[in-house]
This record gives structure tokens, C-alpha cells and sequence, in this order.
């Protein structure tokens, strides 16, 4: 007779989860040790962190919790879009957290259910994660934290985990054959375009191009880094794109519900001329990280992105963007147009 903790696994493989552990909440123990270490490596970081030290304990807010499912979910198997493959980064196309369509939010559920009718009290937080998400996963035997901070299973770094804390004992370690980044590789920090990732397992958040695209970077004209975007409008995916680890691993086999039917209004020319109510009804859904009133900021990235990559044909945007009403896009255009036609 299987147990609970096998129960809760075969339902998660039933589902399609690629990897599903289970751990006691004290297994988490040396992910606070390890969160002030990472600060004291970069102390500029301090900031930037403190809205994750709620991670640090969660006991504290549920003190009835006795262990943490971990779940692993595959999104390196969809279709990229050509109108945003390497503009908007990989995690953010295929956001499994917010698009009720996908199989994958539906899993979610369903799962959350199951653990329900076995009689678990359950908590999570779907867009943020309940505890350290990567951490929790390694504990579980789901994979491994490479060089580069992403966690990796056997089908690479594209994964998007989830976890539940649950108020019944449980342990079922999951096992892997995953081996450590190869003696000396040094990839993913040699081709960071911001230094952000500056040494192994180090890095400045604050100076990533996925956080300066997306809710950091509200003064971009004044973000000396804002030259080393290259292609990324949104989000970056450079140092996972160039990690070996990550070689063969994206199997473009499936198609994201509406991905195909949204890309051709995502490319920088359309992103420009987006019009609020349908970045408010179509786009800030799925890319949730920028509110409904933050269409400029996309603006913004996008014309930084043209200033970056210039081409003739850009010329009547930003031309158009200087005389924007918006003052932030305004500066920007402005600023771009001084670098380039000076
Ligand atoms: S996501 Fe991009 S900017 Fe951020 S650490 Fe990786 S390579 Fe650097
Ligand atoms: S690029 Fe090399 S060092 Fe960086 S995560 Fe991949 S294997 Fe590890």
C-alpha cells in the first residue's frame, strides 16, 4: 500500500510534474545561513532582499507546518515565437504561474486539490513562493543550483518550480544524476552583459538586466548598464542561453496557449505603438510584473532596445516617442535621438 507522501508523488508524475519531493520544513534550516551569505558577498544586495527575508521563516506565519511538497514543472518544451525569441526572456513567455490556460496552472490546482481531499491543510503563494523555492528543491532531490543561481534538472534550467507547506510529517527524497558545473567553466559569468553575475553564485540583482527591464530600472536615461542590454527588452536569459548545461535541452515541441496569436504584438515597433486598453487587457495579464499603468515603462525598454540595436527603420519611432506625453518615455526617446543623431 503506497504511502501519503507516494500518494502525493504518483498523482504529481499523473499530472505530468517532471520532479515532485517531499521534505521536513527543518530541512530548510541552512537556507537562512546561506541568504545572509549571499548579502555579505554583495552588500549593495541588502536592499533588493529584504522583501524575500519573509522566506526565512515560514513558521513564523504558519506554525502549523510540518513539511514542503516541491514540484518541478518542464517549460523548455514550447514553441518560441520568432517576434520575441531572445527580446523577452524565455520564463516570462511561458509564465505558468498567472495563464489559467496552460496545462501546467491547471496541474497547480488540481494538485492542491488532491493534498486537500487527503485530508493536508495546505498554504502556497503561486507567484512568489512560500519558501526558498530553489533551495527547497535541491533539498528535495529535484536537481541541482548551478554557477549562474538557476536551478537545474536533467532537462536543464528551464523549470519552474512550486511548493506547498503542508501540516503532516512527510519525507520522500527524490534522486537525480546530475553532475556539478564542469572544474573552471566560467560561462555564464564571462558572457553576463551587466557583470551582474560577477563569481560563482554571486551576483547584484539590482544590476541584472531582468530586473532592470522589468519592476527595477525606472530611470533607465540615468542607467549607465541600460547600454548593455543587447537584444533583451524584457527580462534575460543570457546566462542561462550560454551554460552547457543547458545545450539540446529546449525541445520546441508544444505550443503555449495563445503565445502565437500575442507575439506579433511584441515586437518593438508594435510595442511602441501599443494602446493602453489593450496592453491592460492583453499583455499585463501574462507579463505581470509591470502594473497596468506601466505600459511606458515597456516603451522605455523598447527604445532603449532600438538605441542598442538601431536601424533606419526605427528612426520614425523614436523620432515619434520624443513628443510622447508620457515624460519618461519622452526623456528617453530624446536622450536616444541626442546619442544617435548628434
Ligand atoms: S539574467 Fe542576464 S543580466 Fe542577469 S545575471 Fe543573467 S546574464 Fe546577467
Ligand atoms: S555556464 Fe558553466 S559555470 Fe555557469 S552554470 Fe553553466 S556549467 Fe555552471
Amino acid at each position: 500500500m503506497n504511502t501519503i507522501e507516494q500518494m502525493i508523488q504518483n498523482k504529481a508524475y499523473e499530472l505530468g510534474y517532471e520532479k515532485c519531493g517531499i521534505i521536513p520544513v527543518h530541512a530548510m534550516k541552512d537556507y537562512a545561513e546561506k541568504f545572509e551569505e549571499r548579502i555579505q558577498k554583495v552588500p549593495e544586495s541588502k536592499m533588493f532582499y529584504q522583501g524575500q527575508r519573509r522566506l526565512l521563516n515560514p513558521l513564523d506565519k504558519y506554525p502549523w507546518a510540518k513539511s514542503i511538497v516541491v514540484l518541478a514543472s518542464r517549460y523548455g518544451k514550447y514553441k518560441i515565437p520568432k517576434y520575441v525569441k531572445d527580446h523577452i526572456a524565455k520564463a516570462y513567455l511561458f509564465d505558468i504561474r498567472v495563464d489559467a490556460n496552460s496545462k501546467e496552472f491547471q496541474n497547480s490546482q488540481n494538485l492542491e486539490q488532491y493534498m486537500q481531499q487527503l485530508g493536508l491543510k495546505t498554504a502556497a503563494d503561486h507567484k512568489f513562493g512560500i519558501v526558498g523555492l530553489r533551495w527547497a528543491a535541491m533539498q528535495a532531490g529535484l536537481g541541482i543550483i548551478r554557477r549562474n543561481n538557476f536551478f537545474y534538472t536533467q532537462y536543464g534550467s528551464w523549470m519552474h518550480i512550486e511548493a506547498w507547506l503542508t501540516d503532516k510529517d512527510m519525507e520522500l527524497i527524490e534522486t537525480h544524476n546530475l553532475q556539478k558545473c564542469p572544474n573552471g567553466c566560467n560561462r555564464c559569468i564571462t558572457a553576463c552583459p551587466t557583470h551582474s553575475l560577477s563569481s560563482p553564485y554571486t551576483m547584484l540583482p539590482t544590476a541584472c538586466i531582468s530586473y532592470l527591464t522589468t519592476f527595477g530600472g525606472r530611470d533607465l536615461p540615468h542607467e549607465p548598464l541600460r547600454k548593455n542590454f543587447g537584444n533583451c527588452i524584457y527580462g534575460c536569459d543570457v546566462c542561462q542561453d550560454v551554460c552547457p548545461m543547458n545545450r539540446g535541452k529546449w525541445e520546441e515541441n508544444y505550443n503555449f496557449p495563445n503565445l502565437s496569436e500575442l507575439a506579433p504584438f511584441l515586437t518593438p515597433e508594435n510595442i511602441l505603438n501599443m494602446e493602453e486598453e489593450f496592453y491592460r487587457k492583453q499583455i499585463q495579464p501574462k507579463f505581470f510584473y509591470l502594473s497596468g499603468s506601466e505600459l511606458w515603462k515597456w516603451k522605455v525598454d523598447v527604445l532603449c532596445f532600438m538605441g542598442n540595436n538601431y536601424q533606419e527603420k526605427y528612426k520614425p519611432y523614436i523620432t515619434a516617442a520624443c513628443e510622447n506625453k508620457n515624460e519618461k518615455i519622452r526623456e528617453m526617446a530624446q536622450l536616444i535621438c541626442s546619442e544617435l543623431y548628434a
